[in-house]
């Protein structure tokens, strides 16, 4: 049995913040607002999950209303996503994902996103591809108003 998901998220870019994709903290001089570390490719991927299990998504499971939640380490919660993942018997096969993004330039920091998404997802950096692309300066990301992030997640059974 294989199952297939897919997530999106988007958060605002604002200055005082720092900006974590896919657990990786990058030097900008904006970061993206949100009640956890909002990691906008992390919560991509964790609602990708969530997806392929049919479980609801990200918002239902981790409320941003929950003081519990706040400045939450996000891959913690893909953690927990996973875990729930491999409760009802499901793997990760493989991710895709995109992160839609101006600036800064994404290339220095991909292999790192990819080790610690791979971590949380109990799998190899080879199952895990994360992509940047800009919106070619139109738009809310590229504006540099947001950061976007969607991702694919095949999950097998067995
Ligand atoms: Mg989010």
């Amino acid at each position: 049995m294989i199952r297939i998901g897919i997530g999106y998220d988007l958060h605002r870019l604002i200055p005082g913040r720092p900006l974590v994709l896919g657990g990786v903290t990058i030097p900008h001089e904006k970061g993206l607002a949100g009640h956890s570390d909002a990691d906008a490719l992390c919560h991509a991927v964790t609602d990708a999950v969530l997806g392929a299990l049919a479980l609801g998504d990200i918002g239902g499971h981790f409320p941003d209303t929950d003081p519990r939640y706040g400045n939450a380490n996000s891959l913690q919660l893909l953690e927990a996503v996973v875990r729930l993942a491999h409760n009802t018997g499901y793997r990760v096969v493989n991710v895709d994902a995109n992160i839609i993004v101006q600036r800064p330039k994404m290339q220095p920091y991909i292999d790192a996103m990819r080790q610690r998404l791979a971590e949380a997802l109990q799998t190899d950096k080879a199952r895990v591809s994360v992509k940047a692309k800009t919106n070619e300066n139109v738009g809310p990301e590229g504006r540099e108003e947001a950061i976007s992030a969607e991702a694919v997640v095949l999950l097998e059974s067995g």
